[in-house]
């Protein structure tokens, strides 16, 4: 099946000689159906470069890159008919309203069904205000009409830069909630940034982290967080359990228990070399390590 989106050592280079900024170096990433995909990088990682390169409003300077399998020098056409971007902030004319927004925005996107406006300001719970001029709207009203407008032509991917910027916690919540209705209720595929590691964590089904430019870690998010997660275990001789394990795995004693850090596959293997030494295992459990452990650990020196 083709990939929605595939980058094969996609670089961006801003400026040329001394001045040179090596925004993004190297890409490779792969994003398939369905995904809710979450990229993420420190300020100036190069997460609105590699996005910006996506939807064609500045050029790579080496390296491939496909959205629905077509190269993206030549997917004008995709994108114009597939794909839905918004970048930072949604551009509004502030003293139109609403609606005449969309209208605006779904003309020149070639978009000629009136009834398609009021389906994504539906889709969005932005019908009610619809009315009103933009200026009036609060930043959480001015971004979900911002995703309304990457929503006009129903496009099968959607690629969102920091989608919930600015927003406040419920704000937040109802654009998690509505990324999550887009991919498993309309079938689209996103692709967003951000900085909110708790939120992705919540809404992503994969992600991506980029340092200065380069690709750190990239996979489902409940396989990154599994692996090397740490394994608690409460014993009856915790002396001798240390002794045996720490010849293998990172281990400590923390508060009368051993911490061990083991690859999810192998912790039963773990429990039965215990078991055969004759250690009596009380109690076993899990810590997962959050996205935010993820994220510091492989993005700090
Ligand atoms: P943030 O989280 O702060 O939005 P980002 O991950 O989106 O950051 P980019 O905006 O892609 O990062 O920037 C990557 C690097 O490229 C930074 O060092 C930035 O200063 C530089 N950069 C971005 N745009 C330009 C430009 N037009 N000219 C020169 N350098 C640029």
């Amino acid at each position: 099946m083709v990939s929605v989106i595939q980058l094969d050592k996609l670089s961006k280079i801003y400026g040329t000689g001394e001045q040179a900024v090596h925004a993004v170096n190297d890409l490779s990433l792969t994003v398939e159906t369905g995904q809710i995909f979450g990229f993420l990088g420190a300020n100036g990682a190069g997460k609105t470069t590699t996005i910006r390169m996506l939807l064609g409003l500045i050029y790579p300077s080496s390296g491939e890159a496909s959205l629905f399998g077509q190269s993206l020098q030549d997917a004008g056409q995709v994108r114009q008919e597939r794909v839905g971007g918004l970048v930072e902030e949604a551009t509004l004319y502030p003293f139109m309203t609403g609606y005449n927004n969309l209208k605006a925005i779904a003309y020149t996107s070639g978009v000629t069904e009136r009834k398609r406006i009021d389906e994504v300001l539906d889709i969005v719970g932005m019908r009610s205000f619809a009315k009103r001029k933009a200026k009036t709207y609060s930043t959480g009203m001015k971004q979900r009409l911002g995703i309304a407008t990457a929503l006009l032509t129903d496009p099968d991917l959607l690629i969102l830069d920091e989608p919930t910027n600015g927003l406040d916690p419920q704000g937040i919540q109802d654009v998690r909630v509505l990324l999550q209705h887009l991919a498993q209720n309309e079938g689209k595929t996103i692709f967003l940034s951000s900085h909110l590691l708790h939120e992705i964590e919540q809404t992503c089904t994969h992600v991506a982290i980029i340092r200065n430019g380069h690709l750190v870690r990239q996979g489902a998010i409940n396989d990154l967080l599994q692996t090397n997660s740490v394994t608690r275990l409460t014993v009856d001789d915790i002396s001798t359990a240390y002794a045996l394990l720490s010849q293998n795995y990172p281990t400590e004693i923390v508060n009368q228990s051993i911490e061990v850090t083991v690859i999810y596959d192998n912790i039963p293997d773990l429990i039965q070399y215990l078991v055969s030494q004759n250690i009596r295992i009380f109690e076993v459990t899990q810590k997962q390590q959050s996205l935010e452990d993820l994220f510091f650990e492989v993005t700090h020196d």
